[in-house]
């Protein structure tokens, strides 16, 4: 890596910026440089103008009105749906469920698809690098049915062993739940080869996705995963949505996750007959601004390229690393080959929070604490980290401004 080779100027990453409003503001008397968007992202123009145009003129109910308002709010909700269906490369756009997020996703999967498919005896493998709702959802699951929790373990590099993998694998195993970056670490998982290998047992695939669906094109057929789990919030789009991709064949023998309107086709006192796929793992009125604004997030990422926005910011990560890799006493954690989004570090002297409210003052968000992946902490020997997350709309300055803003924070420990 060197720092000499510009990085090409692919984005406009000044005038990206200019589209979103929190950006604009000065914290502390300097003007922001947000590196927190592994915990979430901004929002652009476009994507609070679609929320302002729910809210001002189509505010109504989905799925229910014959009124003009609750037709162009149903079919605004709807077109997100396949908006993202077509993002994510999913064959049909019922196979694209919303959720609030990553998490309730992989809770949908493990309280419907896991209780009717786990048995005593029966093992789920996670990963050692786990968020903890790729995680606990399991962990009750297991507890529930006497199944185990096994985890693929990682190098000190933070990846995966994959040759531990092969040894987990057994007619015993019915769910891998893999994520495919690390919120953490930054390490890319080869989750393509772990689907594969889950499907020679006869396992299905679960990847979390919460991580790489902001950095990277994301194509699940490619992928060969069974499901995959993102959060809007961490790709420009509004809090409180997401999106469960599942395979129809599994959807269809899943039975539902929350009960109540909108997931029925008739209900009497004697018997209730489930709404077709995805209504049936939706019930109740949904979140329909949220979701609309995501549909609104994802012509933004299209518009400006994932496969633009992967190569730029490997090319930023790579000057980040080699920015903060320069200064004395730090150190980093999680040097996989393969990267994404996230350098996470510690500054020896100075504990994360007291780093994390220095920087603070300085005008730079970033995240300092567990990352809820406390098992990887556990692993390195650290009960924190620092870490600045990256977005397309962040450059070089941005991590010039943090690699100054460390020396300070040391010159005040020294
Ligand atoms: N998985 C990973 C890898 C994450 O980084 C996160 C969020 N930090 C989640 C799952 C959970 O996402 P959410 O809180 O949006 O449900």
């Amino acid at each position: 890596m060197t720092t000499a080779t510009a990085v090409p100027d692919r984005l406009d990453t000044k005038a990206l910026r200019a589209e979103f409003p929190a950006l604009q503001q000065l914290v502390h008397g300097r003007p922001l440089v947000y590196l927190d968007n592994a915990a979430s992202s901004q929002t652009p123009r476009p994507v609070i103008d679609a929320l302002l145009e729910y809210y001002e003129k189509d505010r109504s109910n989905v799925h229910r009105g014959v009124h003009e308002l609750s037709q162009r709010a149903t079919d605004k909700y709807e077109s997100a749906r396949l908006r993202v269906q077509q993002f994510l490369n999913a064959a049909e756009p019922e196979e694209v469920v919303w959720t609030r997020g990553a998490t309730e996703s992989i809770n949908l999967v493990a309280a419907s698809w896991g209780r009717t498919h786990l048995g005593a005896g029966d093992d789920v493998i996670i990963s050692a690098m786990e968020h903890h709702s790729n995680i606990v959802p399991w962990q009750i699951l297991c507890q529930e049915k006497g199944a185990n929790l096994r985890v693929i373990p990682m190098n000190v590099a933070g990846e995966l062993l994959v040759s531990e993998y092969d040894s987990l694998l057994s007619p015993r195993t019915k769910i891998v739940a893999v994520t495919q970056v690390s919120n953490a670490l930054g390490t890319v998982n080869p989750v393509q080869e772990i689907a594969a290998k889950a499907h020679a047992v006869g396992a299905v695939c679960l990847v979390d996705g919460a991580q790489a669906a902001p950095h990277m094109p994301v194509d699940v057929q490619a992928l060969g995963c069974d499901f995959f789990a993102l959060s809007g919030h961490k790709m420009c789009g509004p809090t409180g949505i997401g999106a469960l991709y599942a395979r129809r064949a599994l959807l269809e023998e899943m039975p539902p996750y929350q009960s109540g309107g909108d997931m029925i086709s008739s209900v009497s006192f004697e018997k209730t007959v489930y709404n077709d796929l995805p209504y049936r793992f939706e019930a109740g009125t949904p979140m329909i601004a949220a979701a609309i604004g995501m549909g609104a997030a994802v012509d933004y990422l299209n518009r400006v390229g994932m496969d633009q926005i992967a190569a730029y910011e490997a090319e930023l990560l790579a000057y980040g690393a080699d920015k903060l890799g320069a200064i004395q006493g730090l150190r980093p954690i999680g040097t996989a080959k393969d990267k994404a989004g996230v350098l996470s570090f510690e500054v020896e002297g100075i504990h994360p929070a007291d780093l994390g409210t220095i920087l603070d003052r300085q005008g730079i968000a970033l995240r300092v604490g567990h990352h809820c992946a406390e098992p990887v902490m556990q692993f390195y020997g650290v009960s924190a980290t620092t870490r600045a997350s990256i977005a397309f709309y962040n450059d070089r300055e941005d991590f010039d401004a943090l690699a100054d803003a460390i020396e300070t924070a040391k010159e005040i420990f020294a």
